[in-house]
Order: structure tokens, then C-alpha cells, then sequence
């Protein structure tokens, strides 16, 4: 629990209880999200203490509620980590990412608080559950929200096949973004980054190009591996002013960019040449309907999460990977809490 800003305490809690439509599941695996080491300081507002963070988890059905149809005690399961209402005018278009009324597992914010799975026991309603496929493990499992967030940014973005592409940020997501691309049959795929570590495992995960951007002029080597025209696509997943610029650069004229990241709530925007180059610009928020895919892609191997799950601590240990997590210790890229 998030008792103060930066401070963690492993304590004692009452299990949740469980409302009709809900199943209480018993927690075998939750990662750590880059949003949960953001907010722990307070700087994002949404991680208000005293607060159990954790939405990225999976586990085994422990009870279930009187309503809940389908679902028994025992079933391996993951789940959304969106909880949303189901019956807004968004839910009911199957926008369910941009949900009126949606809370996330873990969040304490102005609106809500909402405990989630650093924890043994988690409550979570019957519509956000997914069954796991037998060959996915739990700690694999847990990486699901973070893969359907990198598979539904590639299924924003306008790919034809063969499609060369750009990916700016080789971290978590990026390396995810860099599988899908493939998948979704894009050609020549560059991955840039900072960190040497990171653009290695990008060429090992799909990349054909790595362009370390301190290294290199990163516009001259796209150009060069693009017949001189630019990307047909890039995909942000940073979220600053030099990261978002870089990817509108490495395009070419009318083509496209997926912005994923979103580090700073604003950026600066070269209004002119994405006028005059007729460029698309495309949001991309969580997901919507995308975790069946996934969960089949990660038991099939076809995305491997397994290379990205740099250690699988017991939850107890989880104050101490907190902190080396938010002093960004180089080479750490998912951790999953044991419980
Ligand atoms: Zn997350
Ligand atoms: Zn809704």
C-alpha cells in the first residue's frame, strides 16, 4: 500500500468483498506499469495514498458473486484493467477505452479511489475478465495490458503491407509496438532509442534498423533506408516535444504518426510542415476489445513478452523495485510482483 508519497507498507489489509456481479480472484502475478512509478510521487495526481496500486495482473478465481454466470472458482484468468460501466453511449460503440464512466484498478484520483492487485486477493466485476489459454503463466499473462496497448496503437495506424515504419522509444511498449508492426506485415521497421541495451533486444524482438539518437543523425539514416522519402509511418512512445518531432520528421509527406507516449501533457507541434506535408496525427488511448488477441499472440510466442520481464520478485520485496524502478535503473524494463 501507498501509504504517503513514496513510501510503501506491507501490511495487513481485509480481503475485498465481492458485489453480486463480481469474483474475487486470488492474485498470482501483478507487473509493475510505468504509471504506477510515475504517480507514486504525487506528480500525476492519481495515485492519492492511502492507495493499493496494481492493474496489470492475472491470477485464479478464488469466489464469485450471485450474479456472475460462467465463471467458476478456480478458472486462470486476467482482466482489464479498465473498469468500464458497460452502458454508456462510448461502451455501447465498443469504445470501452474511452468509457464515461471508467475507473482503473489501483487509481486514486480526484473522482474515485480503487484498490487494486499488489495484493493477495483483488475484486474485479464479471465483464472486464479474460479466460488465460493453458500455455501462458501467470507472470506472462500479467504483461497483457501493456501488449494490448502496443497492438491496438498498430491497429489505429494506417499500415498497407510492406509499410516501413518508425518507432521512437524502445522501452516496454515500444518493443511491443516494434512485435505488432511486424505482425501486421510492415517491411523495413526502425526502432530508436537512447539506450544501446533497448535497441539491441528491439533488432532481437523485429527490428531491422536501430538508430541510437545521440549516435547518429537519425533523419539522414531513416532517409537513407527509405529510397530518400521518409517512413511511411511512425509511432511515438515517449511523449515529449524532441521525441514527437523526431517521428514527424522520419515521416514521409502524407504519411501517418501514432502518438502512443505521452510523458508531458503538452508538447510543441510544427504546425506548418505537418499542414503542408499533409501528415496524419492519430491518438491512441489503452485499449478496446484487443486482450482475446492478445492473450492467443503471447501463448503462441508469436509476441514474446518473456524477453521483456526483467525479474519476478515476491510482492513483499515490491517497496525496494518500486524505488529502483523510479530512479531508472538502465536494462530494468517490466518487473512482476509475486504475491
Ligand atoms: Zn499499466
Ligand atoms: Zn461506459
Amino acid at each position: 500500500m501507498l501509504k504517503e508519497y513514496g513510501q510503501f507498507v506491507y501490511q495487513e489489509e481485509a480481503n475485498p468483498r465481492i458485489g453480486e456481479d463480481e469474483v474475487l480472484i486470488d492474485v498470482r502475478a501483478c507487473g509493475i506499469c510505468g504509471s504506477d512509478v510515475h504517480g507514486m510521487d504525487g506528480s500525476t495526481g492519481r495515485r492519492r495514498p492511502p492507495i493499493i496500486m496494481g492493474h496489470e495482473a492475472s491470477g485464479v478465481i478464488a469466489e464469485v458473486g450471485g450474479k456472475v454466470t460462467g465463471w467458476s472458482p478456480g478458472d486462470r484468468v486476467t482482466f482489464d484493467s479498465t473498469v468500464y460501466c458497460g452502458s454508456c453511449w462510448f461502451c455501447q460503440r465498443g469504445a470501452i477505452n474511452l468509457c464515461d464512466n471508467r475507473r482503473v484498478l489501483g487509481v486514486s484520483c480526484e473522482d474515485y479511489r480503487q484498490h487494486g492487485a499488489f495484493a493477495e486477493y483483488v475484486a474485479v466485476p464479471q465483464r472486464i475478465l479474460y479466460r488465460l489459454p493453458e500455455a501462458l503463466s501467470f507472470e506472462r499473462a500479467a504483461m497483457v495490458e501493456a501488449v494490448s496497448i502496443a497492438v491496438h496503437a498498430v491497429e489505429r495506424a494506417p499500415i498497407s503491407l510492406g509499410d516501413t515504419a518508425v518507432v521512437v522509444g524502445a522501452g516496454m511498449i515500444g518493443l511491443l509496438v516494434v512485435q505488432a508492426l511486424r505482425l501486421a506485415g510492415c517491411g523495413i521497421i526502425i526502432a530508436v532509442d537512447l539506450e544501446a541495451e533497448r535497441l539491441k533486444l528491439a533488432e532481437r524482438l523485429g527490428a531491422d534498423v536501430s538508430l541510437k539518437a545521440d549516435d547518429c543523425d537519425v533523419l539522414k539514416e531513416v532517409k537513407h533506408h527509405t529510397r530518400g522519402r521518409g517512413a511511411d509511418l511512425a509511432m511515438e512512445v515517449v511523449g515529449t516535444s524532441p521525441t514527437v518531432n523526431t517521428a514527424l520528421a522520419c515521416v514521409r509527406k502524407g504519411g501517418a504518426v501514432t502518438l502512443i507516449g505521452n510523458l508531458k501533457p503538452s508538447i510543441e507541434l510544427p504546425l506548418q510542415s505537418v499542414v503542408t506535408r499533409q501528415l496524419t496525427l492519430c491518438g491512441s488511448c489503452a485499449s478496446s476489445g484487443e486482450y482475446s488477441a492478445c492473450l492467443d499472440l503471447m501463448a503462441r510466442g508469436t509476441i514474446n513478452v518473456a524477453a521483456l520481464i526483467s525479474a519476478t520478485p515476491p510482492l513483499a520485496d515490491g517497496a525496494a523495485w518500486f524505488k529502483r524502478l523510479y530512479g531508472r535503473e538502465p536494462g530494468l524494463l517490466k518487473v512482476v510482483l509475486i504475491p
